[in-house]
């Protein structure tokens, strides 16, 4: 078969390394691999979804999911107080450059405004 081609896939099934910080749940939590704040992890469904356009009602539960363990994980780094920012950039003129579902955590400084 095949090798998936899909690299949040890979690193959802530890194909690929990555500095995972959780695993549960069907979602994977790792750190971004050019941290843009001095906290930025990646959330992701282990299921592929090519990102939020594709969510449907069936996805409900997992994008919950997808929020609350990024809450999760911003007690965890000891960002939950200070505050942080949560985003999903869907197609080119977000800048999507991984067709995986992914939510971005960030946080751990004042983080910049606007964002368009
Ligand atoms: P986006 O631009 O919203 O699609 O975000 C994709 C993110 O994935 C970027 O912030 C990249 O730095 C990050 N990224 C790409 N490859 C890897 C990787 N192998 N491990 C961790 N993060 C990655």
């Amino acid at each position: 078969m095949a090798a998936n081609p899909c690299l949040f896939c890979r690193i959802a099934s530890g194909e690929i390394p990555a500095t995972v910080i959780f695993r549960g749940e069907g979602v994977t939590a790792f750190r971004d691999i050019a941290p843009q704040a001095p906290t930025h992890v990646l959330i992701i469904p282990d299921q592929h979804i090519s990102g939020a356009a594709e969510v449907t009602g069936v996805h409900d539960e997992m994008v919950g999911r997808l929020v609350r363990v990024a809450a999760e994980i911003a007690r965890q780094e000891g960002i939950a107080e200070s505050g942080y920012r949560l985003i999903v950039n869907q197609g080119r003129d977000a800048g999507q450059s991984v067709p995986h579902l992914h939510v971005h955590l960030l946080g751990g400084a004042q983080l910049r405004v606007p964002l368009g």
